[in-house]
């Protein structure tokens, strides 16, 4: 009979990772746990629970399909579930994969699982432990250089391939006019889908796959139509396509039916295979080994208490518009958050530069705008959203993570982006009824924090720059209106 539980969360839905890498389908019983607490517990996007769900129920069919007896239970709580797996098995020691959240962590020790090292990530924690604690500051560059040399990508005799480690200056072309984007890759639904859909009373798009096979398609359809691209373009933010060459992995790495090994494999055989665009393959790479791996290394480094930092003091409320894209004239933002009403997914400079420029300017609660962008995104985790939200997009930390705030006006916007052409509003303009409300907020977030700004040194030139503003008084005021018309949904 069995002699152990295998606990297998809904983001370790890997065959050879976790707990099962070891597993024996004659003496571990599988229990996977649909929790209330997941699925009605927050205000969670239909697509995102769709996702989920789906993929962990076509997982639990695929390990049965191995001979596993799997069982998939929906119960209030994750130890519910647990439970009601001993009430069947009988009182089997559980064992798990180190979970990917200090909350759940917290849980299961408590609960008394057993966990085995989480191996979901190309980086140990106790090993990333080991570079951070040898840093004065947690420069990701200079991580990601060293998983350069520790993982050998890239690298020749010891240096980066090329002489160089970065293409970043090359790789921050504005949207192509006239360009032709290869076309969306479409996932067909099956009967499981169909059955999570009807339970959720919902229509998925086919954006996401929620197989094993689908995210192997969806990797093969990026190293096809999107690597070679993927550098020039990745700060650019497209009117006329959502996904632009962005590879759309980052749902199925962080639930296990991709793992990070197997993407960097695939991607720089087909560098070496085809040739490919050197400036593409080490900016696609840099994100996967370098910036993915320190997201999670630096959340478990900075502990369960970071996620509340709160260092610009932002208490204005969640504005109306990130619930609501009708609630602005805003054209950039408008369409951002109506790209995620659609698929719960837009690329990393409108998340950074448009949503979270938005939520930094206006001084919106970092965890108000934390809980909104973790209950709205497909890939969002605990452990992905907190470094990002806290550290990279609000600036809550104080600069642990990121040297300066990423602000910007609507210059910067204008020059990224297509959504200028059309906007009610005028980027070059800060004061005025057709100001561009990111440039009025730019300049009214330097004001409003210029005492703290000008001690640092790489916001300092931006501070001084409020001297030159002979405009400033009436800049003030009109930022009152804006954040009063943000509020009332009417800007
Ligand atoms: C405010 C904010 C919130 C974010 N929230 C999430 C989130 O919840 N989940 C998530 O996976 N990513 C998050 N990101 C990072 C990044 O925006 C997404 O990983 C990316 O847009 C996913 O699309 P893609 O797979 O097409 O990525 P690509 O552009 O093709 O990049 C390849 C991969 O690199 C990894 N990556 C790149 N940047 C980051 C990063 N900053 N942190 C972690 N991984 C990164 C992802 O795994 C991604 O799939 C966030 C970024 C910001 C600024
Ligand atoms: S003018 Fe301003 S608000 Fe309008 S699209 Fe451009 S940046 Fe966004």
């Amino acid at each position: 009979m069995f002699e152990r539980i295998l606990y297998i969360a809904h983001d370790h839905l890997n065959r050879s990772r976790g707990v099962l890498r070891e597993a024996n389908p004659a003496t571990d019983a599988v229990v996977l746990v649909e929790s209330e607490r997941m699925t009605t517990g927050r205000n969670w996007h239909k697509e995102r629970l769709f996702f989920l769900i789906s993929s962990a129920r076509h997982f639990a069919a695929d390990l049965e399909s191995q001979g596993f007896t799997v069982r998939y239970i929906k119960a209030p709580t994750t130890i519910d579930g647990i439970l009601a797996a001993r009430k069947e098995f009988g009182e089997l020691p559980i064992h798990c994969a180190e979970p990917s959240s200090f909350k759940q962590l917290a849980q299961l020790r408590e609960f008394g699982a057993e966990f085995i090292a989480n191996d979901f990530f190309l980086t140990s924690r106790p090993l990333f432990d080991q570079w951070a604690s040898s840093q004065k500051t947690y420069v990701m560059e200079n991580f990601y250089r060293a998983q350069r040399a520790r993982l050998g990508i890239l690298m020749v005799d010891g240096k980066p391939v090329d002489g160089r480690w970065n293409f970043d200056a090359d790789n921050r072309l504005p949207p192509p006019k006239n360009y032709e984007w290869p076309p969306y890759l479409e996932h067909t639904r099956d009967k499981i889908d169909e059955q999570v859909a009807a339970q959720l009373g919902f229509e998925p798009t086919k954006s996401w796959a929620t197989t094993r096979a689908g995210a192997l398609k969806q990797l093969e359809n990026f190293i096809e139509h999107h690597l070679d691209g993927f550098g020039p373009y990745e700060d650019a933010v497209a009117a006329d396509n959502w996904a632009l060459h962005h590879s759309l992995l980052s749902p199925y790495l962080n639930n296990g039916l991709l793992h990070a090994g197997e993407v960097v494999e695939a991607v720089i055989g087909a560098y070496e295979r085809k040739g490919l665009a050197l400036q593409s393959v080490e900016a696609f790479i840099r994100q996967v080994i370098g910036w993915r791996e320190y997201i999670n290394g630096m959340y478990w480094f900075l502990g369960e208490d970071y996620r509340n930092l709160n260092g610009l003091g932002a208490t204005r409320k969640l504005l109306p518009v990130f619930t609501d894209s009708s609630k602005t004239k805003m054209n950039c933002v408008g369409s951002v958050v109506a790209d995620i009403e659609a698929r719960a997914w837009t690329h990393h400079i409108p998340r950074l530069m448009i949503l979270s420029n938005l939520a930094l300017t206006t001084g919106t609660n970092p965890q108000e705008f934390l809980d909104w962008m973790r209950e709205q995104f497909i890939d969002a985790s605990d452990w992905v959203m907190v470094p990002n939200v806290i550290g990279m997009a609000v600036h809550a930390d104080g600069g642990k993570l990121m040297t300066k705030p990423y602000a910007s006006g609507g210059a910067y916007l204008s020059r990224m982006t297509q959504h200028c052409k059309g906007c009610f509003y005028d980027p070059k303009k800060r004061v005025g009824d057709d100001a561009c409300p990111f440039t009025t907020l730019y300049w009214d977030f330097l004001d409003r924090h210029k005492d703290e700004f000008v001690k640092n040194h790489r916001m300092s030139q931006q501070v001084n720059g409020l001297k030159r503003l002979s405009d400033l008084p009436e800049l003030r005021l009109r930022a009152k209106e804006v954040l009063a018309g943000l509020d009332a949904g009417t800007i």
